[in-house]
Formats: structure tokens, C-alpha cells, sequence
């Protein structure tokens, strides 16, 4: 593969209309599932922009665009320092196999399509923005940290491996800090008690608006089709938080209306299937579009691209610039049940409750190629579902549609194993 500055204007083309293309024929998918709300057409459109448009996400213009890459850099910090966050992790097929000629065989991914984008160049999203804040979670991660510096000017911050006590968040607070003035010479503001306070409004009112969409999407039959809702999650990443929680609160206006109308999307009992595991990143929705095109219910996500990037709001007690920041820190590190950390029995207890919550009765357990440490947490959670009587299944899946038959024929089966299950329940019952 040649360097950037050496890509042909042939192979751009051939790029740009290759992943245009996965992405648009996924997004069609995700539209056919079911009536799609009106208010959730403009996320829709976000993500169009992004991956097919191939438009820069919509901000003010003397605001700059700062890339993260994990849900664990604090987006309330670079609000605070006048720029605009940009979740960078993708699912895009096409810059998967260009980042595959520079990221080792074995690698996630995820971490490839990173990769692939900054070496073509060819999404504004990403080359829009100025600066890189990569978290040192996981191996591919943090080599990653290491190699996209070659395309893209990248700060490394510093994950604790441990998160119970007090010293582990000492850890990450300082890392923090440490980026307040990289962020303030980039965007030339600084980062005062006012505008992290504000940072930190903002942010909530997103957290907010998605508590309350969360009450929603728990009602059976369910009110949306999942995977449309992951794209509405998904589109989070691309857009001025102020105008997502903005969307939002229309599409939870919407919700209102249609359990008023009862207007469903699915029948009672279809099955209602959690997914938990590696980032389910746009155009990558293979996964949540097979459970639904298979007749199951995605009603939940435990997944850090889904309902876990805003599940917690960041809880302020001391109201000083180092009690916020404190706040910031703790909030990040200790709440957070991505299996980067050592223990990581939080992660269980919270899809238990996620179960009881969403009246859940399967488990897809989704591990992308090369992720280990999702993986490592398979067995942990076999034997907790095995508890509560609740179907699992691993399934693995790389960024490709070579995989999609047999994903298929494994989901179908699942689905089916569900209804028999649940046909036997009911029968023991009468
Ligand atoms: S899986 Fe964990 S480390 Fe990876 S992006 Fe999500 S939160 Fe970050
Ligand atoms: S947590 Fe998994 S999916 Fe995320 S970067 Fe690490 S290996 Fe890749």
C-alpha cells in the first residue's frame, strides 16, 4: 500500500466508493427494519454525512474538532476547552483492509479501520480534526496510540488498570490534568471553572435525555427497532452534544406519542435479545440488523458505542475547579464496566440488572477478532447467565461480510432456541 501523499486519485475513488457503499446499504437496512420516527431521521442523516456525504460533522466553524478514541476521555473537558469532541472508532470495513497492511494480523479491527482512515484521507471527520486524545486501555489501544501518530497528531492518556480504590483515580485525575493545557494550546481557550462546569451541564442534559429514552426502549412490545436505536447512539459521536440532547428530547416527545397511539414495533413475544461486548461501531451493524431481520427483539446494549457511553451522569458534590475535575475523573474510571480493568465484577451485576430491567431472554455475547479482552469475560458471564437461566452464545465477527451466513445461521438458531424455550414455559405453566 502506498503512503498517503501517494494515493492515487484511482485508488481514492475505488476507497471512497467501496465503504460509501457498505455504509449506505447497512444504513437502508437499519431504515427497513420498521416505521422509523421522525425525529430520529436527522441522526440518520449525521451518519450519512459522515460515511457517505463524506461531509465533516456539523459545528460551529471557529470551533475545532478534537478526535477521542474511547468512551473514556471526558467529553465535558474538551467542551470546556472550546472544541468539539469526535469518537473516531469505527466500524468501516473499507478502512479496515487499508489499516490491515500497517496493524499486525492478530490486532482488533477496530484499531485497523482507525488506522485506514488516517492513512487515506479521505473522511473530513476525522482529518478535520487537530488532535488526538487516545486512552491506554488495551493492548491494541495503546500500541495504537503509538503508530496513528504517524497521521495524526496524538496525546496518550493514561487508563488505570485498577479503578476500586482511591489512589486509581488519583491516576487518571492527574492524566487529566495533564491534558487541560495540550487541549488549551490547541483551541487557544482555557479551560475555567465556568466552562467546566458548562461542559459538564451539557453533557448532562445528554445523559438525561438518554435516562429517559432508556424507559422507552424497556417497554414491550418495543416502541423502536434496536439497531435504529444503536444508529441514534452511534450518531452521538458526529454531533454538538447540545444539539444531539436537543434531538433527542424530539424523539422522546415521539416515544410518548406512540405508546399513547400504541403504535408497536414488535409483537409481545418476540424474543428480546441483550448485546454485550466489543464496540458495535456505524457501518459495522451486522450484528443488531441480523438479530432483527431474524425475527428478534435487540432490546439492550451493554456496549460502550450504546447505552453505556451515557448511562452514568457525572456527579458533582464539590462545586470547586478540582472538585468538577475530581468529579470527571472518578465518574470515568470507577462506574465503567469496560473489561480493561482487572476487576470488572461491576459488569456483571450491571447486566443482571440490565436483564431484570428489560425483560431479556437471551444473550448475545459479541467479541470482535483479535479482542481479548472482551473475550476473557466470556466465561465469567456464561456461568452467571447459566444462574438466571439465560441462553448466551459467543459469537465472534470481524470487520468483513464474509462472515455474515454463518452469523446468520447462528443468531436464527438462537432465536428459535429462545421461543422453544419460552413455548415450554408457558406450557409448564398451564
Ligand atoms: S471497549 Fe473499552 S477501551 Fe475500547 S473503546 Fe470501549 S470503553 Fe474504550
Ligand atoms: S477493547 Fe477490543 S475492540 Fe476495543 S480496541 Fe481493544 S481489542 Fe479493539
Amino acid at each position: 500500500m502506498a503512503e498517503p501523499d501517494e494515493v492515487n486519485g484511482r485508488q481514492r475513488e475505488l476507497f471512497i466508493r467501496k465503504s460509501t457503499r457498505v455504509a449506505a446499504s447497512y444504513l437502508k437496512r437499519a431504515k427497513a427494519l420498521s416505521e422509523m420516527p421522525d425525529a430520529a431521521k436527522p441522526f440518520f442523516d449525521v451518519l450519512e454525512n459522515v460515511y457517505i456525504r463524506l461531509t465533516d460533522v456539523q459545528k460551529p466553524e471557529d470551533m475545532k474538532s478534537i478526535g477521542t478514541l474511547c468512551v473514556m476521555v471526558p467529553a465535558e473537558l474538551v467542551y470546556a476547552a472550546g472544541a468539539m469532541p469526535v469518537r473516531l472508532c469505527s466500524g468501516s470495513y473499507t478502512a479496515y483492509s487499508v489499516g490491515d497492511d500497517y496493524i499486525p494480523r492478530d490486532a482488533c479491527p477496530l484499531v485497523k479501520a482507525v488506522m485506514g482512515f488516517g492513512k487515506m484521507k479521505v473522511l473530513p471527520a476525522f482529518d478535520n480534526c487537530t488532535l488526538l486524545v487516545a486512552p491506554v486501555t488495551c493492548d491494541c489501544k495503546k500500541k495504537l496510540a503509538g503508530v496513528v501518530d504517524s497521521v495524526k497528531n496524538t496525546v496518550p492518556l493514561q487508563v488505570p488498570p485498577l479503578k476500586r480504590e482511591d489512589a486509581d483515580t488519583e491516576v487518571f485525575l492527574k492524566e487529566l490534568y495533564r491534558l487541560i493545557p495540550i487541549l488549551e494550546k490547541e483551541t487557544g481557550r482555557q479551560v475555567t471553572a465556568k466552562s467546566l462546569a458548562e461542559g459538564i451541564n451539557m453533557v448532562g442534559n445528554a445523559q438525561y435525555e438518554m435516562s429517559e429514552f432508556l424507559k422507552y426502549r424497556r417497554h414491550v412490545p418495543a416502541l423502536m427497532s434496536g439497531t435504529q436505536i444503536l444508529s441514534v447512539m452511534n450518531a452521538y459521536s458526529y454531533m454538538p452534544v447540545k444539539m444531539w440532547a436537543k434531538q433527542m428530547h424530539r424523539l422522546n416527545e415521539e416515544m410518548k406519542l406512540r405508546l399513547v397511539q400504541e403504535n408497536f414495533v414488535s409483537r409481545k413475544n418476540q424474543p428480546r435479545i441483550l448485546v454485550t461486548g466489543s464496540p458495535i461501531a456505524f457501518p459495522n451493524i451486522k450484528i443488531p440488523l441480523l438479530i432483527e431481520e431474524m425475527g428478534g427483539v435487540f432490546a439492550a446494549d451493554e456496549t460502550c458505542m450504546g447505552e453505556r457511553g451515557l448511562y452514568d451522569p457525572v456527579s458533582v458534590i464539590d462545586p470547586s475547579f478540582d472538585g468538577m475535575m475530581r468529579a470527571l475523573a472518578s465518574r470515568y474510571t470507577k462506574p465503567c464496566t469496560c473489561p480493561v480493568f482487572v476487576d470488572n465484577s461491576q459488569r456483571i451485576y450491571r447486566i443482571k440488572q440490565m436483564i431484570r430491567e428489560n425483560n431479556i431472554q437471551g444473550v448475545i455475547y459479541h467479541v470482535l477478532r483479535g479482542c481479548l479482552v472482551y473475550d476473557y469475560e466470556y466465561q465469567l458471564m456464561e456461568e452467571a447467565m447459566g444462574k438466571m437461566d439465560i441462553p448466551i452464545i459467543r459469537v465472534e465477527s470481524d470487520y468483513n461480510e464474509e462472515d455474515v451466513e454463518q452469523l446468520r445461521i447462528r443468531i436464527e438458531a438462537f432465536i428459535e432456541l429462545i421461543k422453544l424455550k419460552e413455548y415450554a414455559a408457558v406450557h409448564e405453566r398451564q
